[in-house]
């Protein structure tokens, strides 16, 4: 098939392996601060209700979720849910990602810009994710380049989610290391630096989301490209 050739490799290779090796390094810097206690002796969950106390985010559930590092805010019925990792261990990694969920529930109180818009482009990608392979290959195929390269525009809507949402994370990090800061969850230096290590590399998880998304649409570009009518 076209889409297993040796420019494939050279697009999908490099994006394989950034995303295995920054979801590698999230995992170790978790892994490692995980097993830091807090000093504030707080589990994830307990940091959580206070800092949604100290914010007056009343309104706010808590909720566990099965599985690791499977924590998220759901804007939709306002409930904080944390893996049991998280909710359950009184670690430097649990109160940073507990607070990193919190700051996206300040976002939602806020009704902060990105975040709306990165909800807003939610239905066009899961549409422009089969709708842009398809237009892509039915294009490719009846050499039709036109409807090719109108594929190409529709799946770039998954770039555009994954660059939309590199600021609704990188804000939700800032503030959660700014609560935690300010309520005392965390004091010592060795704390602040235990939240950086997890939280950045988090979000390099995010920009390698990006990256990926974009050397595949450079890659289909290559394919159109490269065609001659
Ligand atoms: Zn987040």
């Amino acid at each position: 098939m076209f889409f297993y050739n040796s420019t494939y490799l050279l697009f999908m290779v490099p994006a394989f392996l950034l995303m295995m090796l920054t979801s590698w390094y999230v995992k170790s810097a978790y892994n490692k601060w995980s097993k830091v206690p807090s000093s504030s002796r707080l589990t994830g969950a307990q940091a959580a209700q206070r800092l949604i106390s100290s914010s007056a985010l009343y309104g706010v559930k808590i909720e566990s979720v099965g599985g690791n590092l499977s924590d998220h805010y759901d804007p939709r019925t306002k409930t904080l849910r944390l893996s049991q990792g998280v909710a359950n261990n009184a670690s430097v990694a649990a109160v940073a990602v507990a607070a990193h969920e919190l700051g996206h529930a300040m976002q939602d109180a806020e009704d902060y810009m990105p975040l709306r818009l990165r909800a807003a482009l939610v239905p066009a990608v899961n549409i422009g994710s089969w709708l842009g392979w398809i237009l892509i290959m039915v294009g490719l195929f009846l050499n039709a380049l036109n409807l090719a390269w109108l594929g190409v525009l529709v799946f770039s809507g998954g770039a555009l989610f994954a660059l939309a949402t590199l600021p609704v994370e990188l804000n939700a990090s800032s503030r959660a290391k700014q609560l935690l800061a300010d309520t005392g969850i965390i004091q010592s230096e060795q704390e602040r630096r235990g939240v950086n290590n997890v939280l950045n590399a988090a979000a390099l998880t995010y920009v390698a989301s990006l990256v990926t998304a974009i050397l595949q649409l450079l890659y289909f570009v290559s394919l159109i490209g490269g065609r001659r009518r």
